[in-house]
């Protein structure tokens, strides 16, 4: 990126996982002339500051978006509305104002409106993420060779547009540009739908006796290991995906259900050939993942 494309201040709202790594990002790739960071708590701001994340930290929204020609808001997408409302009347004019939310039609919903005329707005979403969450989780190359949603609003200025997904592809992301509310359909079925399986399934062996509790724990292949791990994700950034995906994700686990239903009616009947065509199905499928270089 050449030095004119560079932001003069980014302004980072929400310093957990996401928020640090885009920190450490902008840093490497020096996309900023600063970084100013606005946490809700003073012990996430102290240590964000303490890991050298930002040249500024504040608790305050306000100041963190004055003067900022990049506002980003990576806190969890309930928060939105509330930080929206906050720093609207604090925003720069020709500011970009971006997010890394996981749902789009909420954020466009909550944030929106409070999009003062004469800034920007586009909507992102980094499709990037490890379970871990708060600022000492983030790390520069999170982002290489993943993807990159855009959603912007129809009509939204096209240099806006190029200058966001500039800074993503710099950070190492691949850029597609889509409508809020497929991003949310597609979203409920590549991770939406698989994080409320790996919670259930983690949690029906969790309320099984103790001593079948114990078994599991102590046999756990690497299936069973593999949901553990995404449902150690953050509570409060789920629960606001679920809360604001709501439709989509409803929808698809109709489909899914009436798809289990099918597997039981399968294996009660012994037709193994309906259970091997499924199970040859989806191993070509993630046969297609390893060769697009995303599994
Ligand atoms: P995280 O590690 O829990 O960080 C969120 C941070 O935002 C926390 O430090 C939280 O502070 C802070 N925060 C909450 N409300 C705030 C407010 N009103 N003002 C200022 N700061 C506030 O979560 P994350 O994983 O970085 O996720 C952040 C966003 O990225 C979410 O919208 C999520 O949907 C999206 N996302 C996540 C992933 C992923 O895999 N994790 C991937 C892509 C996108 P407290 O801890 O004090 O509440």
């Amino acid at each position: 990126m050449s030095d004119e494309r560079k932001f003069e201040r980014i302004a980072i709202i929400g310093i957990g996982l996401i928020g640090s790594s885009l920190a450490h990002a902008v840093k490497r790739h020096d996309l900023a002339g600063e970084i100013v960071i606005a946490e809700k708590s003073q012990e996430a701001l102290d240590t964000a500051m303490r890991l050298g994340l930002a040249d500024r930290g504040t608790l305050s929204i306000p100041s963190a978006v004055r003067g900022a020609d990049l506002v980003m808001v990576c806190t969890p997408v309930g928060a939105f509305a509330e930080v929206g409302q906050v720093m609207q009347d604090h925003l720069s004019p020709g500011a970009i104002v971006s997010d890394v939310g996981s749902v789009k039609q909420s954020v466009v919903r909550d944030l929106g409106p409070c999009i003062p005329e004469g800034v920007h707005f586009v909507p992102g979403h980094p499709i990037a993420g490890t379970e871990h969450s708060g600022p000492e989780a983030g790390f520069a190359e999170l982002f290489e060779g993943r993807w990159c949603i855009l959603t912007p609003p129809p009509g939204t200025d096209r240099d806006a547009i190029e200058r966001i997904a500039s800074l993503w592809r710099t950070c190492g992301m691949m850029i597609e540009v889509m409508d809020a509310g497929h991003h949310d359909q597609v979203l409920a079925v590549t991770s939406h739908l698989p994080h409320l399986i790996a919670f259930t399934i983690v949690g029906t062996a969790t309320d099984l006796g103790e001593h079948i509790q114990q078994e599991v724990i102590k046999f756990a292949a690497s299936g069973f290991r593999d949901f553990t791990r995404i449902a150690a994700s953050d509570p409060t950034m789920w629960r606001d995906i679920f809360l604001n995906n709501r439709e989509a994700l409803l929808e698809v686990c109709g489909r899914m259900s009436e798809d289990i239903a099918q597997l039981q009616r399968a294996i009660r009947w012994g037709e193994g050939e309906k259970i091997e065509a499924l199970i040859r199905r989806t191993r070509e499928i993630r046969r297609k993942l390893i060769d697009a270089k995303q599994a």
